[in-house]
């Protein structure tokens, strides 16, 4: 190749390179991605200062000889096929392919690779081939780059924070991971552990590792399927949540993917299990046959559509809700564990939120607790094993039997049986008994109705009278009788037998001001849901109503009947758990 020659391809692979590379995480992507490729089961990523001094990746693949090695760092290298499969993860890295030149342009590389029996050295600097030589024969690749933009300071200035680089590169591993079960993946930064995971194939394991003890024994293995489409994976209790939905993650066909259709299904399966704004931690993995999908490729994300998607949503609504139903999800007061060594604590919540743009960081990455490190990762693969198995053993049975032993604060129940001692919260409890018998009523109506002793008339603004004019066939279904009164006035003439007893005008008030707060994304069902909470909400006990034993008795057998009887429709619990076992470690009975 004649110097001129290259000098043009120099310039064009830094020119590329402010396309395809943009942030120390497109550096992991494409290296990481390049192993996976390589068939590698172990690969160690290892960053000096969140990847801008340093991003160093180490695999066990196939490995490469001499002259692939040179090739590809060279712009359209055909060395890799180009199948379907190839395609298919082009997510943000342009065109693969691309990406070695460009990101050599604008760094320092060293690679060592060997294939068979012979290790070779390639050094680039800005895209040069400075060295090339031959190394010790260690089956694999390492590539290293250095001073990511050191050639480019305009580009060098758009690279985030070093948590930012740092927390896209940890957002971006743990997915691959969770994607890549099979693979053992291990994350440094400055030599402090980030990501271990053990690569056995067991993605309990990666989300223990990621997420930690807690999440993982809190979370539930569910599987289905339908003709098209199989899903397995794990969703967490709702006591785990979180404030975003970044922890949605759903892998299609080994991939993740981002499909806002699919988080909006779980989201719903969780209704009134978890309180608004908050999300559960959800991993699914879905199979299916590539002609019934269609991957959109874009630049920044991946996105997918799905043939057949009402089936899919369908199956998973369904796969969740029965997963939940299905369990014993009392919450449980736990003594106080011993704090994790801050020491492992990679970056605080606080830096982080006061680094970065906030609403940002809500989008795309994650937060919490999953920035603790935990080196002796394998001790507690274990216990979580063993915990969820327990865990599951004796939770077959929604509500157990329970002996009332007293109310504090005019608010609380207090039961006992031999396993521990529970509270319930009266309002909450009566809450989610009245949100079911309602909903159950609105959803199958009946034509029991009562007249009313002295008719309610309504009068309105003469723009919300419009409104509910337009909307009367909703009452009328409801087995609500409205006739129209003059100009804005309607008359009540009579409403279903169900309507809380004393409570009748007040409660058709509440469905008339539901009706003037329709929105057009109108649907019965959501509608139904809204009128049953806030009849629910309005037609319970409060904190501080005094209740007879006979009565306490009563709550805990309906709430018992409960298709959820942990949450109120607005996702609190109802009722918790003190064990047996906890209050005597407390006391010191048992250590
Ligand atoms: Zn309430
Ligand atoms: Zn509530």
């Amino acid at each position: 190749m004649s110097r001129i020659h290259l000098m043009d391809e120099i310039l064009s692979n830094k020119i590329a390179a402010g396309e395809v590379v943009e942030k120390c995480v497109s550096v992991v992507k494409e290296l990481v991605e390049n192993s996976i490729d390589a068939k590698a089961t172990n690969i160690k990523i290892e960053l000096i200062e969140s990847g801008t001094q340093e991003i160093k990746v180490v695999d066990n693949g196939i490995g490469m000889d001499k002259e692939d090695a040179l090739l590809a760092f060279q712009r359209h290298a055909t060395s890799k096929l180009r199948d379907e499969d190839d395609l298919y993860r082009i997510d943000t890295l342009g065109f693969r392919g691309e990406a070695l030149p460009s990101i050599a342009s604008v760094s320092m590389i060293t690679i060592k690779t060997c294939s068979e029996n012979l290790g070779t050295l390639v050094n680039i600097e800005g895209g040069k081939i400075t060295e090339v030589g031959t190394c010790e024969a260690r089956k694999g690749t390492t590539i290293e780059v250095k001073k990511l933009f050191y050639n480019t300071p305009a580009r060098l200035k758009h690279l985030g924070s070093l948590n930012n680089e740092l927390t896209n590169i940890i957002d971006y591993v743990n997915k691959i991971a969770l994607s890549y079960p099979d693979i053992k993946f291990t994350l440094t930064n400055n030599g402090k552990i980030i990501l271990n995971t053990p690569g056995d194939n067991n993605l309990l394991k990666v989300i223990n590792a990621i997420y930690g003890t807690d999440v993982a024994r809190n979370m539930l293995p569910l599987e289905a399927s339908n003709d098209d489409y199989e899903i397995s994976g794990y969703i967490s209790k709702p006591i785990i949540s979180r404030a975003t939905r970044t922890h949605l993650i759903t892998i299609v066909n080994g991939r993740v993917v981002k499909n806002n259709e699919l988080n909006k299904t779980i989201i719903e399966a969780y209704h009134t299990y978890i309180m608004e704004n908050r999300f559960p931690i959800v991993v699914l993995n879905i199979t299916v046959d590539s002609s019934l999908i269609d991957v959109n490729i874009h630049p920044t994300k991946m996105d997918i559509k799905f043939s057949k998607m009402d089936g899919l949503k369908e199956t998973i609504k369904n796969a969740v809700h029965n997963t939940l139903v299905s369990i014993n999800l009392i919450q449980k007061v736990e003594h106080p564990k011993p704090e994790i060594s801050m020491a492992d604590i990679v970056i605080s919540n606080n830096q982080i939120q006061q680094e970065l743009n906030l609403e940002r960081y809500e989008e795309t990455i994650p937060f919490n607790d999953e920035f603790i490190v935990k080196e002796e990762t394998n001790i507690t693969y274990g216990n979580t094993n063993k915990e969820v198995e327990t865990l599951e053993e004796n939770e077959s049975e929604k509500i157990p039997e329970l002996y009332v032993a007293g109310v504090v604060f005019a608010t609380y129940i207090v039961c006992q049986n031999n396993l521990g001692m529970y509270l319930i919260d009266q309002h909450a409890a009566k809450e989610r008994i009245n949100y079911e018998l309602f909903l159950n009523k609105l959803s199958n109506p009946d034509n029991n109705s009562i007249d009313m002793l002295f008719p309610i008339t309504i009068e309105l603004p003469l723009n919300e009278s419009i409104i509910l004019k337009e909307h009367l066939h909703i009452l009328a279904n409801m087995n609500i009788k409205v006739e129209e009164f003059g100009m804005n006035s309607f008359v009540v003439k009579s409403h279903p037998v169900w309507l809380p007893k004393g409570n009748e005008e007040n409660a058709i008030r509440r469905i008339i001001d539901l009706i003037l707060d329709i929105k057009n994304d109108f649907s019965l069902e959501k509608f139904n849901d809204r009128v049953a909470a806030t009849l629910a909400c309005k037609a319970s006990i409060k904190a501080n109503d005094t209740l007879s034993l006979e009565e306490m008795e009563n709550l805990i057998d309906d709430l018992r009947k409960c298709k959820n009887p942990y949450n109120c429709p607005h996702g609190r619990p109802t009722i918790i758990k003190f064990t047996k076992y906890e209050i005597e470690k407390m006391f010191k009975r048992v250590v």
